[in-house]
């Protein structure tokens, strides 16, 4: 059942391709190098020919569960289609075997895209410029936050430490805002699952930093009274940082810079179909109003007529996020995207991403319970609360069960507010039959929790791996494939 790791399949002297004979003369690397930095013995790597490499890696592929294979409804992470046209872009060698330490004159075209890009992400969001150096979307809300700090500080409001971060917020925000030295306030949502605008009240004095919210919010839901959250924190001279990473939700229709925002980072790798499977690569870029232009990280990309330049000129400046320009594969496939889909394919893209929720919303509220009964954006948040009371079964089996069904299941168990949580963004790509082969997934999984309750808790009996042990991973994690 398990497969055999590189090492174990290694034979000494296998080679996979041989290197002709040496013609010149051979370097003494001992004789260059300081002693203390040559290793005692060659590093035990393994060692073995192509086609056991290339099979080792086929099989694993084979186990594997990706976007390319199946329906992927992971709730708040956007693992949709993406298409192949960006890959090639972002091979292109200009692209690809460009160095970072390379003279400017020598990388005009990667700089140009970033310069597009930053601009076509400004049009997008109502922003007005930005930066493309943080790797993540929280690595965005890490340098929004450090933006926020140096506006305050540079008015001399240092006092203003504390951040609302409502309940439906990404898990995240509150860690990042935290991370920055912000006291974090954490206000509960409404009955309609949206911030009450009398919960702020109590905040809006000079120790308010702002507030970080994600529109629409976790549970998929436009926070409606936006602007007036916008005017209210203004007014008491706080700041508004909008989480984007779902942008999908909304592109074309409504842009964070016109509800009155002052940062937001983006994540290239949901909306702008990077992908991202296994934890990266990512890119989250930065975007701000007029007023925080010039705290952005250095160096900026700026263009004089035809010609590109860094520059470091912005004495203001939070200083560097990442050690060179950002994730620039990410930005090639993300301007790539954009510039195909054109803004009527983006407007379009965001419609389909919301028609797609509330299809399938609409056709599984009977069978699983919908604590927040509202038209959602991108994604919606279903319960398994009633299913557990009256078969014992969980949100968890609902996700084993669809494993087993080749689906990759919907987040669960988030966002935090809601119990027993599914939650589910089909994502713009699906197609009708697509959505449809999973509602009957969900009612027969449905169907067998009220049947055969102790068979749903098999499930997953299919797959190379079957129920993993969850808590023992976290805690005990090994990662040694000898241990
Ligand atoms: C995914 C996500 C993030 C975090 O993005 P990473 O790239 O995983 O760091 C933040 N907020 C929301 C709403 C998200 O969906």
């Amino acid at each position: 059942m398990n497969t055999p790791v590189l090492f174990e399949l290694s034979r000494p002297g296998r080679r996979g391709y041989r290197l002709p004979a040496w013609d010149v003369p051979k370097l003494d690397v001992q004789a260059v190098l300081p002693e203390a930095l040559c290793a005692d013995a060659p590093p035990a790597l393994p060692e073995l020919s192509e086609i056991d490499v290339t099979r080792h890696y086929q099989r694993l592929a084979s186990k594997s569960f990706g976007v390319d294979l199946g329906f992927y409804p992971l709730g708040s992470c956007t693992m949709k289609y993406n298409p192949k046209v960006n890959e090639e872009t972002a091979r292109l060698s200009g692209f690809a075997e460009a160095h970072p330490l390379q003279d400017e004159r020598t990388i005009q075209g990667s700089l140009k895209l970033m310069h597009m890009l930053i601009t076509r992400l400004c049009s997008i969001t109502g922003m007005t410029w930005g930066t493309l150096q943080s790797m993540a979307g929280a690595h965005g809300e890490f340098t929004g936050m450090k933006l926020f700090s140096a506006y305050f500080h540079s008015r001399g409001e240092t006092g203003r430490r504390k951040l609302i971060v409502p309940s439906s917020s990404h898990g995240t925000n509150p860690a990042s805002a935290h991370l920055s030295g912000f006291e974090v306030v954490e206000i509960p949502a409404d009955r309609r699952g949206l911030v009450p605008l009398a919960s702020l009240e109590p905040y809006l004095n000079d120790t308010l930093a702002g507030i970080m919210l994600t529109n629409p919010n976790t549970l998929g839901l436009f926070e409606e009274d936006i602007l007036e959250i916008a005017k209210r924190i203004h007014q008491a001279g706080g700041l508004l940082y909008y989480d984007g990473a779902n942008m999908n939700a909304v592109m074309g229709k409504s842009r964070p810079g016109d509800m009155g925002f002052d940062v937001i980072h983006l994540n290239l790798h949901k909306t702008f179909s990077t992908p991202h499977g296994g934890g990266g690569p990512g890119s989250g870029p930065v975007l701000v109003s007029s007023r925080l232009v010039p705290f952005l990280p250095v160096p900026d990309i700026v263009q004089d007529g035809e010609t590109c330049r860094f520059s470091w000129d912005a004495p203001q400046s939070i200083g560097k996020v990442s050690g060179f320009y950002g994730n620039f594969g990410v930005l090639v496939r993300a301007l790539t995207y954009i510039l195909v889909m054109g803004s009527d394919g983006l407007t379009h893209a965001s419609e389909m991403a919301v028609l797609n929720a509330n299809y399938l919303m609409h056709h599984l509220k009977g069978l699983y319970d919908l604590p927040y009964d509202r038209v959602c954006k991108h994604e919606f948040v279903l319960s398994a609360s009633s299913l557990k009371e009256d078969t014992g079964t969980t949100a968890l089996d609902v996700a084993k069960g669809l494993i087993e069904r080749g689906i990759h299941p919907p987040t669960v168990y988030f966002p935090l507010i809601v119990a027993e949580a599914l939650m589910i963004e089909p994502t713009e790509t699906e197609t009708r039959e697509t959505l449809d082969g999973f509602i009957s997934a969900m009612k027969e999984i449905h169907d067998l929790s009220y049947g055969d309750p102790e068979k749903l808790k098999q499930a997953p009996m299919h797959t190379p791996v079957r129920r993993v042990d969850e808590v023992g991973a976290a805690r005990n994690p090994k990662v040694c494939w000898n241990e």
